[in-house]
């Protein structure tokens, strides 16, 4: 071969993905593909695999056939003549070995450049186990051992640092309920929960997902990270929940829990709206119904004070009002709800921006000073002493503008996970396959290919 050829045939294996070969020559199948046949051009192909010595007494040729990827649209099969070696190193226990490179190594019957398209195919691209192996011609085992292997290759192995993280729960798949054949009796028997620890601000995914509810399972978690990277978290982001509390104070005893609002204000409506129930079976003795001034505003009710009409407002008061004690109850749990979000409204929007602490306090001191004034609403005195008890958590909130809605949108990705996959049998495969989907996106920004 003149060295034209072979700079030929570099290009050829290099567009090809198959380094460590030459091409011979090049077949159409007759069906739509080509077949390529190839020889060794690597030296180290020779080298024994048990001594290392490069053998120099050929023993015989045969040609395998490692599938491969299609090339310029078209499917490829590969014919790979290799040499048989003997090897003769006195001190060497084998007798001869096949030629092996890189990207085919000894036994394998797919080349490397595929087997990492399929792994590609489903972290990278977000491809189901089934799609990539109907795409690639390959079966599903292989597939997922193809993935496995890259994910490991591309997922960091410790979570990256970050000031900030979420953690929260989800369920995984419906809970399965059994009916017990002697006491007849049914019992929850699978309620699998997977909690997710996210990166609050960077955007960089999830970082790890644990089975289980409790306060332990989340303090193992924490505790099994680096202390490098443990000690550099400053906040953690969760929702009204005391066992995730009790966890991140165990475990990590520095940080500052933050409360996500979105769950108070939550909180807050459903309060208003227990009250609302219970005093209109106070007033009529019956659920409202159409016709009734409570029935009339219901929807208002639900309203941010922002959101309504000055019309809107008028009609609220005046229907509320028309209805008496009850009503002007309901009105005033309205109104604590507004206060509570007046509260809430001063949070920093963009971070290192502090908010006025005097306007925190003459909030908050609104806020409770309402809820004293009507101490004989239950659920208004319940939503003070939530807002009481996680007090540090919402302040923290207020001045640091950190919420858990990187939990919320990772969770939305996993669940349509799940669901291109039609649910997943293996729950570790779930974990793996949702970390890949959470951070596909940061992965690319870091490696834009
Ligand atoms: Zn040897």
């Amino acid at each position: 071969m003149s060295t034209h050829d072979t700079e030929i045939n570099r290009d050829a294996t290099r567009l090809l993905r198959l380094e460590g070969v030459s091409v011979t020559k090049v077949k159409d199948d007759g069906a739509g593909g080509s077949t390529v046949y190839v020889v060794t051009s690597e030296d180290s192909a020779r080298a024994c695999p048990s001594c290392g010595v490069f053998a120099t007494r050929l023993k015989d040729y045969r040609t395998t056939a490692p599938r491969h990827l299609s090339c310029g649209g078209r499917p490829v099969s590969i014919r790979w003549r290799k040499a048989r070696w003997h090897c003769t190193e006195v001190a060497c226990a084998r007798g001869s070995f096949t030629e092996a490179i890189p990207q085919v190594p000894a036994r394998m019957r797919t080349t490397a450049a595929l087997r990492e398209a399929a792994g590609a195919a489903v972290v990278d691209g977000g491809r189901t186990v089934v799609q990539a192996g109907r795409d690639l011609g390959l079966s599903w085992p292989i597939v997922q051992h193809c993935f496995e292997h890259y994910a490991a290759e591309v997922l960091p192995e410790d979570p990256p640092v970050t000031e900030a993280i979420g953690i929260d729960e989800t369920r995984r798949g419906k809970p399965v309920w059994k009916q017990d054949p002697d006491t007849e009796k049914w019992e929850l028997v699978a309620d699998a929960w997977h909690i997710g620890f996210v990166d609050a601000i960077g955007g960089r995914g999830l970082f790890g997902q644990v089975e289980g509810r409790n306060a332990a399972s989340v303090a193992d978690w924490l505790s099994a990270q680096p202390t490098a990277w443990r000690e550099r978290i400053c906040y953690v982001a969760i929702d009204l929940c005391s066992t995730f509390r009790a966890a991140i104070h165990r475990a990590l005893p520095h940080a500052r829990v933050v409360v996500d609002c979105f769950h108070i204000v939550q909180l807050a409506q459903r309060h208003l709206a227990d009250l609302r129930r219970r005093l209109t079976w106070k007033q009529h003795g019956r659920r409202a119904r159409k016709g009734d001034s409570i029935y009339t505003v219901r929807k208002l009710l639900r309203r941010n004070n922002e959101d309504l009409t000055d019309k809107q407002r008028d009609l609220l008061k005046a229907e509320l009002e028309s209805m008496g004690t009850y009503g002007k109850q309901i009105y005033a749990a309205w109104q604590g709800k507004e206060l509570l979000r007046d509260l809430l409204g001063l949070a920093v929007t963009r971070r290192h921006v502090t908010p006025d602490p005097s306007a925190i306090s003459t909030a908050r001191h609104r806020f409770f000073a309402h809820v004293a004034d009507h101490a004989h609403l239950p659920e208004l005195v319940t939503l003070a002493e939530t807002v009481e008890q996680w007090w540090d958590g919402i302040e923290t909130y207020l001045t640091t503008g950190i919420t858990n809605a990187a939990s919320e949108g990772n969770n939305r990705l996993i669940k349509l996970e799940a669901r291109n996959a039609f649910g997943f049998r293996n729950r570790a495969n779930q974990r793996l396959r949702s970390r890949c989907a959470t951070t596909r996106r940061s992965r690319r920004e870091a490696h834009p290919h």
